[in-house]
């Protein structure tokens, strides 16, 4: 491997390439382009396929197409804003509508009735037929033949201004000076060929500029042997850049909490229960980090209602022994509560005092509990604010975030630095709990920089939930079923799902099924819960439903998480065809806790799609949250299960998650060697695929 000869053709500045002037090297610079490396690496974000002409009638809707046809009619319409409607026709005596909204003189003279155009775009449905919203086009000469390309047409990621063409044609001078490919490749040999890695010339080759005869089939969906490869590497350094920020903050101190575990003793001798193995062996790891002087990171994870509130407390305890503060959050409000509620019933009788420190206290009350914290309280109890807001801790020497898979690798980061005790040089240890199931594949990679831990078995005594999916034609009959239910005693929830609806939104959706419960169940007392209630009131209205004295709890999904009534063993969930599979897990996850068998009733409004439909046959089949969770990457993919699109922490140029997760085990192999064997050449991947983006996150 000559790493030197890749970097010196690589290194260069883009504006070393013919053409590339101050200008065109500006917008290169917006995408991150800086030198000739990047370009090369710089992947295709899909193709169009123009190798050939589709017939108007042949065209399906959401399918990407090239199409010939003769304008027919021309209609400028003003409704809304103006917009330009062109109806073509081919062969197939079908039509097909052109759709334009920006649009000048010149172009609406060259759509005229009569004009032959060729047309790319995606086919979209529209009103009786089907249209293209701005499609690509141009007139053709009368008698012109259409030239079909002979090869797929990459689409580069791209920034006003910069055309695909102009792009791919700096590409193509990059791509010029790629270098033998043992000047290229920077895994070693041995690693590739015990792992079957192709070359990475050609891959690069063929990603921007297929050949005629590769498969497209497989090129479409990202599935050809030269993406493969490039998934691979990206995977790779993902993989390592993960791995290299968790060194980073091992290397930082943290305080050793390794105190005789008194309190822990006292705490488990007063519970009404033992731990179950798995629970156990979870706290025992958990110990054997926090003993450690460098900072322990690590996500547990256990299917809702495995006992991870306990485990908690334990780790707690051994911070507060060691006399060290603990913060621990959560992503709501309720939930936060009802982790004070269990840790002060816990605590508080060995002498531990827990604050409560939530985003909506106001005044005196928070000035006091600020105080406390910053004099050394031991234990504060919170909603995620707790650690955005300035709280300043005494000696904090462990946070645990609660339920929150939402958490990205950099606010992990942050939460570190919040945290650190600059006079001893220290960051606290942290404990992340997640009911997510992370199918492990994922976990190994998204969560590379964390250590994990799973409580795989519940406590002893549950029965498993029994699941149906009802048509809403049928709500009487499950109006019904509760009516039965509270006659003997035993407590439902009903859970309003409106999604991607304001919260105010879905509370009077939740006061319209409440009103109509009351009135079905005259002999049931049914309560009401939403997130715009005050915290004071939802605390009423949980308090009543635990002690019984409400028969039915009508809820917004605020109930989602956490939220633990072991009586309550009938749920029903609206709409249910409207959630994804997590949800309906963590939703399904509030019945069951007790020892009485639970149903849970899907209702959903017909006609069902496809994936609901799907969806709704895994929750009847089955309550394990890795199966689920296994079931919800493969229909909803990665960026979903792990709440991290928005965050964008799982962008990739070429990988994908779900469709590559047969390469993780290769990817986590060939990492582990290369950070034992070749650290240079795992930094000069990082520099390769996030350069300037890394360097960043470092700066
Ligand atoms: P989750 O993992 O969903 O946060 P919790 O910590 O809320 O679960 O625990 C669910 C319920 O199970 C609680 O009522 C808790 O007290 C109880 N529990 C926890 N561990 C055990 C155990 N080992 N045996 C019996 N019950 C337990
Ligand atoms: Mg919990």
């Amino acid at each position: 491997m000559s790493v030197a000869a890749a970097t010196d053709a690589g290194a260069q500045s883009v504006s070393k390439l013919p053409g590339v002037g101050p200008a065109l090297e500006a917008l290169l610079h917006k995408l991150g382009l800086e030198r000739v490396q990047d370009l090369w690496f710089h992947l295709p974000l899909r193709y169009e396929d123009r190798t050939s002409v589709t017939p108007i009638a042949a065209l399906r809707t959401g399918q990407s197409a090239q199409v010939v046809g003769t304008v027919e009619a021309v209609e400028r319409g003003f409704r809304y804003r103006p917009q330009l409607k062109v109806a073509i026709s081919d062969d197939s005596r079908q039509t097909l509508q052109l759709r334009f909204f920006h649009f000048n003189r010149a172009q609406a003279e060259q759509l005229a009735v009569g004009a032959r155009l060729l047309c790319f775009g995606e086919v979209r449905h529209a009103g009786q037929g089907l249209e293209m919203v701005h499609p690509q086009y141009r007139r053709l000469a009368a008698g012109e033949d259409v030239a079909l390309e002979d090869r797929l047409s990459p689409v580069y990621p791209t920034t006003e201004g910069l055309g695909q063409k102009r792009l791919a044609g700096v590409v193509a001078k990059a791509l010029a000076l790629l270098p033998p490919e043992s000047a290229l490749e920077l895994i070693p040999h041995d690693l590739c060929a015990s792992h079957g890695l192709a070359s990475l010339r050609d891959a690069l080759l063929t990603v921007h500029r297929p050949p005629p005869d590769a498969r497209l089939d497989l090129l479409l969906h990202g599935r050809h042997p030269a993406q493969q490869r490039l998934a691979f590497e990206e995977l790779l350094t993902q993989h390592l850049s993960l791995k290299r920020m968790r060194a980073a903050v091992q290397r930082r101190k943290a305080p050793r909490l390794a105190a005789a575990g008194v309190l822990r003793e006292r705490l488990l001798a007063s519970l009404p229960f033992a731990l179950t193995g798995a629970q156990g062996r979870v706290d025992a790891e958990v110990r054997r980090d926090l003993a450690q002087a460098s900072p322990m990171l690590r996500l547990v994870q256990g299917d809702v209602g495995s006992g991870k509130t306990v485990v908690a407390a334990l780790a707690a305890l051994a911070a507060v022994e060691s006399g060290r503060q603990v913060a621990l959050m959560a992503p709501t409000e309720l939930l936060a509560e009802q982790h004070l509620r269990n840790f002060r019933h816990w605590l508080t009788p060995l002498g531990v005092e827990v604050e409560w420190l939530a985003g909506k206290q106001q005044g005196r009350a928070r000035e006091a509990a600020m105080r406390r914290v910053a004099e050394g309280a031991p234990v504060t109890v919170g909603t995620h604010a707790l650690m955005q807001e300035g709280v300043g801790f005494a000696r904090l020497g462990l946070v645990i975030v609660d339920e929150q898979h939402r958490f990205g690798v950099q606010q992990r980061l942050a939460l570190h630095d919040k945290g650190a005790d600059h006079g001893r040089g220290e960051v606290p240890h942290q404990l992340v709990l997640t009911a997510t199931p992370i199918p492990r594949t994922l976990a190994m990679s998204a969560y590379a920089d964390l250590d994990v831990s799973a409580i795989d078995e519940l406590p002893p005594g549950r029965t498993p939930v029994q699941t149906v999916a009802v048509s809403n034609a049928r709500r009487a009959e499950v109006i019904e079923r509760i009516r039965v239910a509270c006659a003997e005693g035993r407590q439902a929830y009903w859970v309003c799902t409106l999604i991607e609806e304001s919260e105010q939104l879905r509370a009077q959706a939740a006061e319209v099924a409440h009103a109509e419960l009351s009135a079905a169940l005259a002999d049931c007392k049914v309560g009401l819960i939403h997130g715009r209630l005050k915290s004071k009131d939802k605390q009423a209205v949980m308090d009543a439903f635990k002690a019984g004295e409400l028969a039915v709890l009508v809820a917004t999904t605020v109930i989602e998480v956490g939220v633990d009534v072991p009586n309550a063993s009938l749920m029903v969930i609206e709409n249910s065809e409207r959630l994804g599979l997590a949800q309906l897990h963590q939703l399904r996850g509030r019945v069951g806790r007790g020892a009485v068998a639970s149903n849970c009733v899907l209702l959903y409004q017909p006609p069902l799609g496809q994936l609901a439909r799907e969806r709704l046959a895994v929750m009847r089949e089955t309550n394990d949250g890795f199966r689920i969770a296994e079931k919800d990457l493969e229909l909803r993919g990665p960026g979903e299960v792990l709440g991290t699109r928005q965050t964008g922490q799982l962008s990739f140029r070429i990988a994908d998650l779900s469709r590559d997760a047969h390469l993780l085990p290769a990817v986590q192999q060939v990492g582990e060697r290369l950070l034992a064997e070749h650290p240079r050449a795992a930094e000069l991947l990082i520099a390769r695929w996030i350069g300037g983006a890394a360097r960043y996150a470092r700066a």
